[in-house]
């Protein structure tokens, strides 16, 4: 069944060429590396910890086959590997010394600096996945910190991946875990895909849009087996990223799979949230974030459809809209970073419209919003189902899990919005005049943070209730 998805899905896609995901399928390297390569050379890539998964395996077993092998180049296990442009440029260093075929075996970070170094010496690559972590192995682009921004740097897939599931097994709880929340905030992105294409601001693309969601619940239906090392459930998992990732290299933008939930943790991103800490000394996972941002806009979406925005006082909205410096001058007082601030500012102004396109857009939303809201209902789950099935998954849900605090993960809801041009449902509610009024009302003692917060238990034994910002403030300055 997922076979012929994938192969159906591969010829939508521009660069990848072959996928094989199975138990055992470490044994088609050889294979697939020909196909892929004919008789060049090829170098293993990895890191001392994935050297050791697959790295070894993969390269035995390329030798056997007679491929020639340049000697393997392994960045260190410790510190966890970064995705920073230094690593590129050392990885590149040695790519030149020869002409051999990069094979990553790795995982998120890895395979993204592994892209990026391939494309800067113009050369294709292949992968081997070790963790069904993320969704970024078939799509095109890495994403890398330079200059001190996280940016996403253009480059093409690979042109083979391989996942062996007896080697997903074997990556920790949290790396399956990441992957099941990146896949999982595809149902919110879902949804902003359904508002910008009804507003007219982004259509929807079939093919993009039919790989990543028509079997979404399918792959996503079983959080707690995924956890047990259920292989069926990771190998439905992985198809997920994988058709995922050529879901975005088929469409060429992240669109199809990333919404308001990667914004907020782009933005968290940006700021260093869970650099070098959390668990296990590992930095806090894109999955992780994706997850907490995923149950932070289905909370969001719940109270924007409760309302009737084919009724609004265009008017009265189209009078209080901001100029364009006052916009400015808005985000820049959101943003500490001076780099931050910079692509806010660019980002932000590059969806600006005048007073008089938002009254079109508002008369719009007005004729479609019945349609749209029935459109977005079936799309989306509840948040509290989402903040179970990330549970039961072994995921973070909510800002303290990932060292947030509860003042800065409220602030999100509006500063978010500026980092990106994508239409989301952020712009919707900003657009309408209601994102300030929701997010009061999601951190309303009664809202959907506020009985969040009453639900988590101080050391003390006594319950956060009230003014849960304070609250937690403290909390947070007790550690
Ligand atoms: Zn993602």
């Amino acid at each position: 069944m997922g076979e012929r998805r994938i192969k159906a899905a591969l010829r939508e896609a521009t660069d990848t060429q072959h996928v094989n995901i199975g138990a055992g399928a470490l044994a088609s390297v050889p294979g697939v590396f020909r196909e892929s390569f004919g008789d060049s050379p090829a170098v293993v890539v990895a890191d001392g910890n994935t050297f050791e998964a697959a790295g070894k395996e993969v390269r035995r077993r390329l030798e056997r086959a007679g491929h020639t092998m340049v000697e393997a180049y392994v960045f260190p296990a410790e510190p966890p590997l970064y995705a920073e442009y230094s690593n590129i440029e050392k990885l590149k260093g040695s790519l030149r010394e020869h002409d051999a075929i990069p094979v990553a075996v790795g995982s998120g970070t890895l395979n993204d600096i592994v892209k990026r170094s391939a494309h800067e010496c113009e050369r294709p690559y292949m992968c081997v996945a070790t963790a069904a972590s993320m969704d970024g192995y078939t799509a095109f682009g890495a994403s890398i910190e330079k200059d001190g921004l996280k940016q996403t740097l253009s480059c093409s897939a690979p042109r083979a991946v391989v996942a062996d599931l007896e080697v997903l097994k074997h990556a920790s709880e949290d790396m399956t875990a990441s992957g099941y929340a990146d896949l999982l905030g595809k149902v919110t992105s879902g949804a902003d895909w359904l508002i910008a294409d009804a507003l007219e601001v982004e259509k929807i693309n079939p093919v993009g849009w039919s790989l990543v969601q028509d079997h979404l619940r399918g792959w996503t239906d079983s959080p707690a087996e995924l956890r047990a090392g259920d292989q069926g459930s990771i190998e439905r998992l992985m198809e997920g990223l994988i058709l995922s990732g050529l879901g975005m290299q088929s469409y060429q933008s992240s669109r199809t799979a990333s919404g308001a939930e990667h914004q907020f943790s782009h933005l968290w991103e940006m700021e260093g949230l869970g650099h070098g800490e959390s668990h296990e000394g590992t930095p806090l996972s894109h999955g992780f974030k994706v997850g907490v941002g995923t149950v932070a806009i289905a909370a969001l979406y719940e109270l924007v459809l409760e309302r009737d925005l084919g009724d609004l006082d265009i008017e009265s909205l189209c009078d209080s809209w901001p100029t364009k410096e006052a916009l400015e001058r808005s985000v820049r007082e959101q943003h500490t970073s001076p780099d931050l601030e910079r692509g806010a500012v660019e980002q932000t102004l590059a969806k600006y419209i005048s007073a008089g396109e938002l009254a079109q857009r508002l008369e719009l939303l007005r004729d479609v919003w019945p349609g749209l809201r029935e459109k977005v209902r079936v799309q989306l789950m509840p948040a509290e189902q989402i903040r179970g099935m990330l549970q039961a998954a072994g995921c973070p849900t909510g800002p303290v899990e990932i060292g947030l605090r509860w003042e800065d993960f409220e602030a999100t809801y509006s500063r978010a919005r500026t980092i990106r041009k994508r239409y989301t449902v952020l712009d919707l509610a900003f657009d309408t005049g209601i994102l300030e009024e929701c997010v009061g009302e999601l951190f309303a003692p009664d809202g959907f943070w506020g009985r969040v917060a009453a639900s988590h238990t101080r050391a003390d034994g006594t319950r956060l209730v009230g003014s849960i910002r304070s609250d937690v403030r403290e909390k947070h300055d007790d550690r």
